[in-house]
């Protein structure tokens, strides 16, 4: 049984949710033994048919995990498939047995007999399988069949425009690409509408994506989630097609160390934005708040001066997918620092008469379409082929811990980065959500100097009692940052106190705004850096 699924970096020991493992032969049970977690063997005739059952936990609701209940079923196959050894390229058929009313939607081709054929085990993991009473919306990108399937509310319905929309977002997409028409045959949108929540995964010929309906109704929900499908839309080139060699074939078994992820997910992070606008469907405006966010929170992450890019790739199974609360500080990543240096990269390239599209589009010939896996000499190869002095530049920005040159490039279209101050003293912790525990602690920041850590339940502050986050930040204006303030607060059920000296306000966050004193030929930078063309 995998261990992982394909787009999720993290061992996921999927058999942890298998149960009640028998296999027959007719009337015979046969005896199965155990040569690792995953992995059995057993003794049985030559050519009679082995029957092999067993059930899976559907409880887990992500884009990469198996959920089940009486409104809809998602499976995703790594979880639930048990692969013969040395059957890996032979072809599966696939037949479902549903309740009444519900009907499958998933990426594979019928097999004529009510069922599906996969050309290989990796076809059929490749598959997300959703079912349920939905309805299902056809549409055409460039005569290409597409369908969109939503759980949880039918947005199709609730906003006539959508369809047309992500249609507009996907020929961006061919667009970018130079290509008249998705690289798939045939695609599937599958979008699980939550009350919260956020993710996609990327298929060869489908995805699956989950998003809030609390954020669709904030004024940036529906870009945001046109940026999604943007991003999984995109991954049908950059990252399934166009793939790392690490990833060719691909090991279910075991973490496999991917340098260029970075690529993969930065580059595809950075076009996520763009994509709408040039879509026709966002403004520069919303393009600017957008990547000022996102540049914002990448000045704001310490981690970056610890973990350079290229280690953020590395590291992913062990790292980015396993957060803790130090996370911020260790680690940066390559999904944002990966889009911050594709901006730099494509406007370092225009200053060199070219774009990054243009070297994604080279790299799409060269490997992608033949779905030849790509190693880091490739990747160099084909920035270097568009600007000579990347040959030095880019390995010193993927192996460095120091920012690369971000304002000067912003520079060249007229964009400036922009500070906002705090009005409070700097504690150095951060409280978690409504409550008053320490959620996180900066390091070498004024509370991990005061002795406190994450977990720590803050009772008061100069005798003023904390009842929540507000109150904190509250109580802190009124403080000067050179006063220590008396902190009373409780670790392992023992009240404690400490002394805290707030360091002076800090950076809150950095605005993206254009800047009015640029040089008149910028505004025309930026209107062909947005166009995404030289
Ligand atoms: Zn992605």
């Amino acid at each position: 049984m995998p261990g992982w699924t394909p787009g999720s970096y993290l061992i996921r020991d999927y058999v942890r949710t298998l149960e009640d493992l028998q296999v027959w032969q007719g009337q015979e049970r046969l005896a199965v033994e155990r040569l690792e977690p995953a992995c059995w063997q057993l003794r049985c005739a030559a050519d009679a048919p082995l029957e092999v059952r067993w059930r899976i936990l559907a409880t887990d609701l992500s884009v990469r995990t198996c959920h089940l209940n009486a409104d809809h079923g998602f499976l995703a196959l790594a979880g639930v498939l048990l692969q013969v050894e040395g059957e890996r390229w032979t072809p599966i058929r696939l037949s479902l047995e549903l309740p009444p009313g519900w009907q499958p939607f998933l990426p594979l081709p019928p097999d004529g007999q009510g069922g599906w054929l996969a050309r290989d085990v990796d076809q059929l993991i490749d598959s997300p399988l959703e079912a349920g009473p939905h309805s299902c919306h056809a549409f055409t990108v460039a005569g290409v069949p597409h369908r969109w399937v939503g759980w949880g509310e039918d947005l199709v319905q609730s906003d006539p425009a959508w369809l047309a929309d992500v249609e507009r977002v996907c020929l961006a997409c061919c667009r970018l690409m130079g290509v008249a028409r998705p690289a798939a045959s045939s695609y599937l949108f599958v979008l699980h509408l939550l009350d919260q929540g956020f993710g996609g995964l990327e298929h060869h010929d489908a995805t699956v994506l989950q998003f809030g309906r609390q954020a669709l109704a904030e004024p940036n929900g529906r870009r945001r989630l046109l940026q999604l499908v943007a991003h999984e839309y995109l991954h049908q080139w950059n990252v399934r097609r166009l793939r790392p060699a690490e990833l060719t074939p691909i090991d279910y078994d075991r973490a496999t160390v991917v340098p260029s992820l970075w690529f993969a997910e930065g580059v595809t992070s950075y076009y996520d934005q763009l994509l709408p606008l040039a879509a026709g469907l966002s403004e520069e405006k919303d393009l600017l708040e957008d990547l000022g966010t996102d540049l914002s929170r990448y000045r704001l992450t310490p981690g970056r001066a610890i973990q350079s890019l290229r280690l953020s790739s590395e590291e992913a199974w062990v790292k980015l997918y396993r957060p803790d609360p130090h996370a911020v500080d260790c680690q940066v990543s390559y999904y944002l620092k990966g889009a911050v240096l594709a901006l730099v990269l494509d406007l370092h390239l225009r200053r060199h008469g070219s774009a990054l599209a243009l070297v994604l589009r080279d790299l799409w010939r060269s490997h992608g379409v033949v779905e030849r896996g790509y190693r880091w000499p490739d990747l160099l190869a084909a920035f270097v082929a568009h600007a000579a002095d990347l040959s030095t530049l880019l390995p010193i920005w993927l192996e460095s811990e120091e920012d690369p040159p971000l304002e000067s490039y912003l520079e060249d279209v007229g964009l400036v980065l922009s500070a906002e101050i705090s009005p409070h003293p700097t504690p150095g912790w951060q409280l978690d959500g409504r409550a008053t525990t320490l959620a996180r602690v900066s390091r070498a920041g004024a509370a991990e100097r005061a002795g406190l850590q994450v977990g720590d339940e803050l009772l008061a502050l100069d005798g003023h009692r904390l009842r929540s986050p507000e109150d904190g930040r509250r109580l802190l204006i009124g403080c000067g940052s050179a006063a220590a303030v008396t902190v009373l607060y409780c670790r392992d059920g023992l009240v404690r106190q400490t002394q805290l000296v707030c360091e002076p306000p800090g950076i809150e966050r950095w605005r993206l705004c254009i800047d009015a004193a640029a040089a008149a030929h910028t505004a025309e930078a930026r209107r062909r850096w947005l166009s995404l063309l030289p």
